[in-house]
């Protein structure tokens, strides 16, 4: 397995832009694309918020090109709406940071520190300790976060959301003990090359490893858990990383755990083989929708009411705007889209 751990390797990944695991069904709104992962979304940095190491307004920090390989997020993307995707991974197009999803790389950069220290000394009082340290850390980083609150003279509203980041991380302890807990790896970038070519990379939040070899993959998440009916969706992410891990360790992980700060409560699944399998064949199928897209450069809108939180409402056809010109050569037919990969993630 490869373990770069850190936020750069995947702001390498085709996540440019975007929020993470934003258009989870049964979270939608800004709880839901708090997660892109501090190293990420994907969390701090990686996958970690929208329009990560992009400033709005300005131009794009990379040059567009065809789409390389695929991550969780970027693949919920395509499925929510393949116009969004283009914007995100071809355009490469800029996006607002949100307080959301820049609280929930806040959390998850705090929530991997804590494992620094011994286990006896991971407390609540000591995680609560390292937010306003980590958050002076994050702006460094992402200098764009100053806008975040540039309306904020009083500073009411930064002490607000940096409150409510004590709180979810105080609610981790009542969800998980991290003094009996020894994370193999944290913020561990992943990546793995399918027989067919593609790609497939991401980062996991932390990943244990119990004394008989069994592993399990936890994410954390600072919204609220889906509704039963959508839990499915959510466990997509988990499921891709799975997959990775098979791929690349040739073993089934145990368990797969998402810890949701924002309603206390734990989602897990215990996957088998015939899963994973499931999951590669959906992958491809939505790789080769993704391929003939690009080729043809036919990007449909695909509305849904998570159109309230896209940054690209100005330049989307269902909303009167214009995308800008097809930055790709474009040759081939019209792209068909497999029934199995429209509409939302996790109905495989
Ligand atoms: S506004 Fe909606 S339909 Fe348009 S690009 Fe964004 S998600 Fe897609």
């Amino acid at each position: 397995m490869e373990t770069s751990t850190q936020a750069a390797a995947a702001d390498a990944t085709d996540d440019a832009g975007g929020t993470g695991t934003s258009g989870e069904p049964g979270t939608a709104g800004p709880g839901a694309v708090t997660d892109a992962g501090v190293g990420t979304d994907a969390g701090a940095g990686a996958g970690a918020g929208a329009g990560a190491g992009v400033v709005a307004g300005e131009p794009p920090v990379r040059a567009p090109a065809p789409p390389s390989s695929l991550s969780p997020s970027r693949a919920g993307d395509f499925m929510q709406c393949p116009l969004l995707y283009r914007f995100r991974v071809i355009d490469r197009l800029p996006e607002k940071p949100s307080e959301a999803a820049t609280r929930g790389t806040l959390v998850h950069a705090v929530l991997e520190r804590l494992f620094d220290a011994p286990a006896a000394e991971r407390t609540a009082p000591r995680a609560k300790a390292l937010v306003p340290g980590q958050w002076d850390r994050l702006r460094q980083a992402r200098p764009e976060l100053v806008e975040l609150f540039a309306d904020d003279a009083d500073g009411e509203r930064a002490a607000r959301w940096l409150a409510e980041a004590e709180r979810l991380v105080e609610r981790w302890f009542t969800l998980e003990d991290p003094t009996r807990l020894e994370p193999a790896e944290r913020e561990l970038f992943v990546e793995a090359e399918l027989d067919s070519g593609l790609r497939l990379r991401g980062i996991i939040d932390r990943v244990d490893v119990a004394p008989t070899g069994e592993v399990r993959i936890v994410d954390y998440k600072t919204g609220k858990a889906p509704r039963p009916e959508y839990a499915e969706g959510a466990l997509f992410q988990m499921k891709f990383y799975a997959l990775v891990v098979w791929r690349l360790k040739r073993v089934v992980p145990r368990r797969l755990q998402l810890v949701y700060l924002g309603s206390g409560d734990v989602l897990t699944y215990d996957p088998v083989m015939a899963d994973l399998e499931r999951v590669e064949r959906k992958l491809l199928a939505l790789w080769e929708a993704i391929r003939l897209a690009t080729e043809t450069g036919e990007w449909r809108p695909r509305p849904t009411k998570l159109c309230g939180w896209c940054d690209h409402r100005g330049r989307c056809p269902e909303f009167g705007g214009t995308p800008p010109p097809y930055p790709l050569p474009v040759g081939g037919t019209e792209p068909q889209v497999p029934a199995q990969v429209q509409g939302t993630m996790g109905r495989d």
